[in-house]
């Protein structure tokens, strides 16, 4: 069995997407579960479309999401450049050597003279076909011309991974641009020249590329290369399933992600089941259950829909798969301000308390900043509340009252003063839902808070009898 050898092949462009990271993911998945090698290569053939930064932004994506490259860019290895723009020489030389066999040459045209072809065609309701034009002489070629590959046209026949068969006819072969007379290479030939100078046996990239691959067959032939596998991955359409991820339906920097307190497993998770499921119902995958369960066989082939709100689910499942102490390495950058002066003790208190109701670690702050900082008593929280909106003034007091005397007198872990509320419940002769709300708005001013016994027992002894007081005497 060969050993898969998968890559990434971004072009430095501007920030990385869903759709691109994607890519990434299902060919380093593909290359883990079999041990293989993923690698990263930079195509920076197009130099009027470079954005600068885009190179390192790509590589903290990729990093900040796990997946890792043990060979490209950055960490080297044995076929090496991985940038393209330090390849030039290897392009020229293949380039030769089809120009040598008679497979490629110099194109004499200008623009313009191209531009009369292409109108004469459209005239002749002919699709424009620049081997048409086939120059008799072509001038030698010395590296500034642009150099076109003289195909063979023919029907075509091909797998595709996830596309299944696919055929086209020799309409679909022209004679295509190898080398532009910038000396850089196209796409169309490089990728061809990189991947199998690098080994690669699998190649997955967007659907963008399906319509060129006769073109690359015909160059595979001409080169007697065996062309490598194969995979389309279909688009990534906006939630409409109309038209593609743009930037305005949520297409952002997948770094974004990170800051707004997404998790990279969940974001991992959510990639992968982006247009692939184990035939299971099975929706939550840690990424040790992707790289073994992925395969490419069961990716759709049509467009998967990017539904953010899917993501927000899984971030919140990904949250509470974290045991504690990885909960807080995660959350550094995620407390509220008053919870510096903590203790490491209380705050893990207050994960395991909010851990289940965060959907992001963003919404750390909000979920927990009344365990560090007294808040202000609010009452027109109260008249907002169906319940204690029935409670007068005095009623509100009194309760509160009662509420504070049975507290100073009760031990202070969770099961004590549970026992101590329940007792309340006795002897007020109350229903939980105006008595607990009552206590649970006197000690935390917010709308939800967990388990009232465990809110009260993590605020402490003092704290609890100071907030009831304020709300007393606020009442
Ligand atoms: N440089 C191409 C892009 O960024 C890569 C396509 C491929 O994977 O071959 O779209």
């Amino acid at each position: 069995m060969t050993t898969i050898r998968t890559r990434f092949a971004p072009s430095p462009t501007g920030f990385m997407h869903v759709g691109g990271v994607r890519t990434a993911l299902f060919a380093w998945l593909i290359a883990q579960q079999s041990n293989g090698t993923f690698l990263l290569r930079i195509e920076d053939t197009d130099k009027v479309r470079e954005v600068e930064g885009s190179i390192q932004q790509i590589e903290q994506s990729l990093r900040w999401l796990g997946i890792d490259w043990k060979e490209g860019i950055d960490v080297g290895g044995e076929h090496g450049p991985y940038l393209q723009s330090e390849r030039l020489n290897i392009y020229r030389q293949w380039a030769q050597k089809l120009v040598d066999q008679g497979r490629a040459y110099a194109d004499p045209y200008t623009k313009e003279e191209l531009e009369v072809f292409r109108e004469n065609a459209k005239a002749s309701k002919q699709p424009f076909l620049y081997r048409n034009h086939r120059p008799e002489q072509p001038p030698v070629w010395d590296g500034t011309q642009s150099l076109r590959f003289k195909s063979d046209p023919k029907a075509y026949k091909w797998q595709d991974a996830v596309m299944g068969e696919l055929s086209t006819g020799p309409e679909a072969i022209d004679d295509f641009v190898l080398m532009k007379s910038d000396g850089y290479p196209t796409y169309n030939f490089c990728h061809i020249i990189d991947d199998m100078l690098m080994g690669i046996t699998h190649v997955l990239r967007s659907q963008e590329f399906i319509s060129s691959t006769p073109k690359f067959l015909n160059l595979y032939d001409a080169l007697e290369i065996t062309p490598p596998v194969l995979a389309t991955l279909p688009y990534v359409m906006a939630i409409d399933g109309k038209k593609k991820l743009g930037k305005r339906d949520g297409a952002k920097d997948i770094l974004d992600y990170g800051k707004e307190g997404y998790l990279p497993e969940a974001m991992m998770n959510f990639l992968a089941t982006l247009g692939w499921n184990d035939g299971t119902e099975q929706e939550v995958f840690t990424t040790t259950e992707l790289i073994e369960k992925f395969s490419l066989d069961r990716v759709q082939k049509s467009p998967a829909r990017f539904d953010e709100q899917r993501l927000l689910w899984l971030n919140g499942q990904h949250i509470r798969l974290l045991s504690l102490d990885a909960l807080y390495e995660r959350v550094v950058d995620f407390w509220p301000e008053s919870a510096s002066t903590s203790t490491k003790e209380h705050k893990i208190a207050v994960l395991s308390l909010v851990q289940d109701r965060l959907k992001t670690l963003a919404d750390l702050s909000v979920a927990s900043s009344y365990f560090f900082e007294t808040p202000t008593p609010n009452w027109s929280m109260a008249d907002d509340n169906k319940q204690l909106r029935k409670l007068d003034q005095e009623e509100r007091k009194n309760l509160l009252s009662q509420a504070l005397t049975a507290l100073e007198q009760s031990d202070f872990d969770a099961s004590s003063v549970q026992d101590t509320l329940n007792q309340l419940l006795e002897t007020t002769g109350q229903k939980p839902g105006i008595l607990f709300s009552l206590v649970r708005l006197a000690v935390s001013w917010a709308p939800f808070s967990p388990a009232l016994h465990d809110t009260i027992a993590t605020l402490g002894k003092d704290e609890t009898v100071t907030r009831i007081s304020a709300a007393i005497e606020t009442a």
